[in-house]
């Protein structure tokens, strides 16, 4: 038996010259070869006679090749006429080399596959198509499969590509290389073919597929290898799960008197859901098995002080703490928070950020590693190596989706000395619908805020042209008069952060222009620490009045007089997102307002991704039509964390599917645990590396 893991170079026709081009493609082994999926199929089944091509559509033509010549317009051009019973056409090449010239001059014979184009009425042209040179008409039958178009990298041709997964193909079949882990009667309970059988259709349907559901990943013979790698996927969650059981953590008692003080001297009081949650959090950390609970609320739920309260319990029982945020601005407002709230209490609060520098941070280490600091507030800068504490209990990370899971390990890992770790609490405003955590947060447990504090109105929402836009400025001018905040939000029209950071400083300075009297502030992501912490600190203490800013403000940030906000590019934006940067306003007692604008004209469905915004406020409902609309794998952030490295998987498949996955872990879990390995090897590589976390 050969095994998936074998080199690709032990195929026939793989020798290291070619295995070093693949490698490029990040092909390795058999099993990257055969999970290598095509991006789309193409028909050269059939040969479609010239006179039937239709503008536009991809077809196979076949030919006798009549004249070769160059021409030099304004773009020099080989032009190759071909001709076939029913008519003639041209192939034009703008890249040639001289060696194609003279192989097309000598062929009689040709077969290619390309986009025609009618200019010309009765003129039929292809653009660079794909050719082979036949000896005559009809040698070489059509291919009997559609034909697999690769993800491919300079170096590596389409045509290597098949060569390679035809070697791959045929050492499957032939020498039972993919055995079939998932057992024949889970196979016909949840309606799946065999592995094999899937991994074949994928590389070679049949003629008579259909094209349509293999592109929108419902085929099932699709859906088999998707729930396959989300299967192993969750059981390495689970599996990781199961090892917590192996550590201990520090016990810290519930309720503890700094608890109950801090909580007293709140200028609020907690709503019921607060308390809820603080209660099965602070119970979780009284018990010796380390905590691992993911906290949801919506964007103002008040999570900050729900952290706040289980700091106390652990500042009571003699841990140090630590709270790790995506990025420094919201790493400085929880820093003042926790002063304000533990300062009167004489608990010892530290702030680190990639600004610390040089004495002031030896100083502050130094103080950590003699437990002279009791909660640690801080970005990315908190899990660096020389980060020593002297005995660390809790570990808490906001916004998650900004972090990837290995962030939040070597984070855990700070805390750890033989078998005993930290409890770990990590909060999210992304409300991820239940049936989804419960598949991607295996081994978190779950508690969600769901109810916001009183009092808080709804954001109206309104959506609007561009070409609106001094009707808009009108509108910020007189917000700021009635003493209101304004947020201007210039978001990604463009990947590049550079683009978005001087998209945002010209429209401050567009904005200074037009609102003469008000003053315009701006912070963006390629500004220097020290100035983005001044221009948030004066937007704080109202000298700014508008706010001009890229998405760095998306997480976090709290400046309760801000009650207008534009976001601009707003179509371009999942729904959950504009959902967390609209959460900045309506933070106060003042009735709040959020224009989305748009440019240009808005598709049928970015105006009804708009309309939902614009109906509701409630992030559940959000995030349910965002998973509709755009798949897990933009809600779970795997994007931005690099998390699940996916190979088939798209996340984009129905609910029904991660229900079905659970269940069959459990079965799996119950009854063919053996099998549980095979499976994380197969589709994780990594089923060692878990074993260790
Ligand atoms: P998020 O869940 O988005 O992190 P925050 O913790 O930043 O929300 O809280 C948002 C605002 O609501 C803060 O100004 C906070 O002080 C306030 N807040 C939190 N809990 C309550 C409450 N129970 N009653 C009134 N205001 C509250
Ligand atoms: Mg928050």
């Amino acid at each position: 038996m050969v095994a998936l893991g074998a080199a690709v170079s032990t195929l026939s026709g793989v020798g290291p010259k070619k295995a070093q081009r693949l490698e490029r493609l990040g092909l390795r082994t058999l099993a990257d070869m055969l999970f290598h999926l095509p991006l789309r199929y193409e028909d050269r089944t059939r040969v479609t006679p010239i006179d039937q091509l239709v503008h536009g559509i991809d077809a196979q033509v076949e030919g006798r090749v009549t004249s070769v010549r160059i021409v030099y317009g304004r773009r020099r051009a080989m032009l190759c006429t071909l001709q076939d019973d029913s008519a003639e056409m041209t192939l034009r090449f703008f890249h040639f080399s001289q060696r194609q010239q003279q192989l097309l001059q000598r062929a009689n014979w040709l077969r290619c596959y390309g986009n025609p184009r009618m200019g010309v009425p009765g003129h039929v042209e292809m653009v660079h198509p794909e050719y082979q040179l036949l000896t005559q008409a009809g040698v070489g039958e059509p291919a009997d499969v559609l034909t697999a178009v690769y993800p491919v990298v300079e170096g590596v041709s389409q045509h290597l590509l098949r060569q390679i997964r035809d070697s791959a193909l045929d050492t499957l079949n032939n020498k039972n290389a993919l055995p079939e882990l998932l057992p024949l009667p889970m196979l016909e309970r949840f309606q799946l073919s065999a592995l094999i059988d899937a991994i074949n259709y994928i590389h070679r349907p049949p003629a008579n597929a259909d094209l349509e559901k293999l592109r929108d990943g419902s085929h099932p013979m699709l859906r088999r290898l998707i729930f396959e790698e989300l299967l192993a996927h969750h059981l390495s969650l689970r599996q990781r799960r199961k090892q917590r059981e192996c550590y201990r953590a520090p016990v810290i008692a519930a309720n503890s008197d700094l608890h109950l003080k801090l909580i007293a001297a709140l200028p609020f009081t907690l709503t019921l859901a607060q308390q809820r949650v603080i209660d099965e959090i602070a119970k979780d950390c009284a018990s010796a098995l380390p905590m691992q609970r993911l906290l949801q609320g919506d964007v103002g739920s008040g999570k900050t002080i729900v952290a706040a309260a289980i700091l106390a319990n652990a500042v009571a029982a003699g841990e140090q703490s630590v709270l790790m945020v995506p990025t420094e601005i919201l790493s400085e407002q929880h820093y003042r928070s926790l002063l304000t709230w533990f300062e009167p209490f004489g608990v010892r609060v530290a702030w680190l950020h990639g600004r610390v520098k040089g004495v002031q941070r030896r100083q502050l280490l130094a103080e950590l590693a003699h437990g002279e600091i009791d909660i640690l507030v801080g970005t990315h800068a908190v899990f660096q190596d020389d980060v020593i504490f002297r005995q660390l209990g809790l570990v808490i990370i906001d916004e998650q989706h900004r972090f990837g899971v290995s962030q939040r390990l070597a984070l855990q890992r700070k805390g750890e000395c033989e078998n005993s770790r930290p409890h770990q609490l990590i909060m999210t405003a992304t409300p991820i619908p239940r049936s989804l955590a419960m598949t991607f947060y295996a081994d978190l447990d779950l508690s969600v805020i769901d109810e916001l504090p009183p009092g808080r109105q709804q954001i109206m929402t309104t959506v609007m042209s561009a070409q609106r836009r001094g009707e808009v400025i009108a509108r910020i001018r007189h917000a700021c008069l009635e003493g209101r905040q304004v947020y201007w939000v210039c978001t990604l029209i463009d990947e590049s952060e550079l683009i978005v950071s001087q998209a945002a400083t010209d429209t401050a300075a567009e904005l200074t222009e037009q609102l003469p009297g008000l003053c315009i502030g701006l912070v963006h992501g390629r500004m220097k620490a020290d100035d983005k912490a001044a221009q948030m600190a004066a937007f704080k203490a109202g000298t700014i009045h508008v706010l001009v800013a890229t998405t760095v403000i998306e997480v976090g940030v709290d400046v309760a007089n801000a009650s207008l906000m534009i976001v601009e590019n707003a179509e371009r934006l999942g729904l959950s997102q504009l959902h967390q940067l609209r959460g900045r306003v309506g933070r106060g007692a003042r009735k709040s307002h959020c224009v989305l604008m748009y440019h240009g004209t808005l598709s049928q469905t970015a105006r009804s991704r708009l309309a939902i915004m614009r109906e509701t406020n409630d992030g559940f409902v959000i995030a349910h039509k965002d998973l509709e609309l755009r798949g897990a794998g933009e809600l779970l952030g795997v994007r931005q964390t690099g998390d699940m490295q996916l190979r088939v998987a798209r996340l984009d498949v129905g609910e029904a599917m991660f229900d079905d996955i659970r269940s069959a872990a459990d079965e799996l879990l119950s009854k063919h645990p053996e099998l549980i390995g095979q499976l994380l090897q197969r589709w994780l590589n990594q089923a060692q590396d878990f074993a260790t976390v």
